[in-house]
């Protein structure tokens, strides 16, 4: 993956705010908590949020995570926390090319710019709250050991980036050039889940031939139908906002797909896979449902609900 140089991604804030924060913690009811972390209490209500990796969270809540919220904490190091005054300060493609940070926020321009192509006038934006250690959501406290995750209630992504070097790789994962940009466009997905209303969807929320299986297969599929029409995504300047996007690019994406399938996560974790408790699908499933959506198109996700 390599950003045009000249693609101005001056424009926006990829972590500025949207709204007056949503719903509240309204509809978090009946989920429960665990270690006080929130989980999901029902998708397609206000106030649902949608994690990518639930088991790490079963895994990995442990406490002794870190004072926040501290949105705002400037980051130093590439996969620090970042704030408003950094994503400022990303103005071309060359920055994105030279910088974790703005590689960020090119990836959430592009992902604006492609799904606004889609929607049409029905589109809104989504903005990405990236933090370190706890933030406050619309959809309550959120803690790094959830993973990232997309808030209906705010309409926010909210992503610890130290996610890639530290859960991924425990459980499997690598963090090469494009597993951000996938992770990130599966969370836009459920965002574009949440415009259409699709979100609305989900009555079940465990077990391999769940509805929450299904919503999350499909922001799979989502992201792969991004990856593919990515490289035509332009700055609204003439300018595309990628030089490239490799082979390899998305064989990466596959691979991550594949590190966050249930089974595959179980198996690390809990050393044994239970289909009854999935909420995401198996490896398989989410490797072939991003790359239905790579070759088929939106309309080919939407396949999924039968
Ligand atoms: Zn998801």
């Amino acid at each position: 993956m390599r950003f045009n140089p000249k693609a101005d991604i001056s424009g926006g804030d990829a972590s500025g705010s949207r709204g007056g924060g949503g719903g509240g913690l309204g509809g978090l009811g009946g989920g429960g908590g665990l270690g006080g972390l929130p989980i999901p209490g029902g998708f397609g209500i206000k106030g649902t949020i949608v994690i990518i990796v639930l088991y790490v969270i079963l895994q990995m809540c442990t406490g002794g995570g870190l004072p926040g919220p501290s949105l705002g904490q400037g980051g130093s190091g590439s996969n620090s926390a970042t704030d408003n005054g950094d994503y400022a300060n990303c103005k071309t493609g060359a920055d994105a090319n030279k910088s974790r940070v703005c590689e960020r926020k090119a990836i959430m321009l592009s992902l604006e710019v492609f799904w606004k192509g889609q929607l049409g006038s029905q589109f809104q934006p989504a903005d990405l709250r990236t933090f370190s250690g706890q933030i406050q959501t619309g959809c309550g406290a959120a803690s790094a050991q959830m993973g990232p995750f997309y808030c209906s209630a705010d309409g926010h992504i909210y992503e610890d980036p130290s996610f890639y070097s530290s859960m991924l790789e425990q459980i499997g994962g690598n963090d090469a050039p494009f597993v951000e940009p996938y992770v990130l466009a599966h969370e836009f997905g459920h965002h574009i889940q949440d415009i259409t209303g699709e979100m609305k969807n989900v009555r079940t929320q465990q077990g391999a031939d769940s509805d929450s299986v299904k919503l999350e297969l499909e922001a799979d599929c989502y992201a792969g139908v991004w990856a593919k029409g990515a490289i035509g995504t332009d700055d609204g300047k003439g300018q595309k906002i990628f030089e490239s996007i490799t082979d390899q690019d998305i064989q990466d994406a596959i691979e991550a797909a594949r590190a966050v399938g249930d089974d595959s996560i179980q198996k690390k974790t809990q050393g044994s896979v239970n289909p009854d408790s999935w909420t995401h699908g198996s490896s398989e499933q989410r490797m072939k449902w991003f790359q239905t959506g790579y070759q088929g198109g939106v309309d080919s996700c939407r396949a999924i609900w039968g």
